[in-house]
């Protein structure tokens, strides 16, 4: 198969692999049909991480079920599906409280906790920028979508990273409905922020950044744009 490998700072190249396969009893390959590229992904580009070269990245993957192993009892063979970064086994003590970024079972590293898919000290998982990704205890690691998943795989696929990551932060600044909000930052992360803060009904909703394009975004998302490159002349 194909892969996008990352081979040292600053250069990655498409390039033959071995295929992804089933390795476990649990595990389902999954044919990428549509990834991002994160912002996070740069930490490995740039040479700021341990990120082994030879390895593949990317973290925010949907695709379509090609295989499950013997013990899969819910994903089946053709079913899209969108995988959140994280890779979780759902049994140990910090996945059954829900912090499943913090799986104890997925990190070999006795010192360390959490893993994902193609990223700097989050476990050997190779990354999803290739034709075909393995996914560890597919049941629980794969959402499953539904009959529109292939005409709207632009929506979905935002649910592996960068919507939940917003979302995350109108949770932890515990947004309610009727409250006024304000996001610093007006990239997909602070757009999702704004939307979800709009979802959980904030009176008015103020987006600052100093590029105009994401603040036009942010508009049309329903927020009021306050452009800081204005408010703080050099
Ligand atoms: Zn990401
Ligand atoms: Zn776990």
């Amino acid at each position: 198969m194909k892969a996008a490998v990352y081979e040292g700072p600053r250069t990655v190249t498409v390039k033959d692999v071995p295929d992804a396969k089933i390795e476990h009893p649990c595990d389902i390959i999954v044919k990428i049909t549509t990834t991002n590229i994160c912002g996070s992904d740069l930490h490995m580009y740039e040479g700021r991480t341990s990120f082994e070269s030879g390895r593949t990245l990317g973290h925010e993957n949907m695709g379509q079920v090609v295989e499950v192993g013997s013990a899969v009892r819910k994903v089946q063979v053709g079913e899209y599906v969108v995988l959140p970064f994280n890779i979780a086994c759902g049994f140990c003590k910090q996945c059954e409280r829900g912090l499943t970024n913090y799986c104890l079972t997925m990190q070999p590293e006795p010192d360390l906790a959490g893993a994902a898919y193609g990223f700097a000290d989050m476990g050997p998982y190779q990354g999803g920028q290739a034709e075909l990704l393995r996914v560890p205890y597919g049941d629980f690691n794969a959402l499953r979508l539904g009959e529109d998943a292939a005409e709207r795989q632009t929506d979905y696929v935002m649910l592996a990273d960068i919507f939940p990551t917003g979302y995350h932060a109108t949770e932890m600044a515990h947004v309610k409905p009727g409250d006024q909000t304000i996001v610093f930052g007006a990239g997909p992360v602070g757009l999702m922020a704004t939307y979800s803060a709009i979802l959980k009904g904030a009176g008015r909703v103020w987006t600052a950044d100093h590029q105009p394009d994401r603040l036009r975004k942010a508009e049309e998302i329903g927020a009021i744009p306050i452009n800081t490159a204005e408010q703080n002349p050099a």
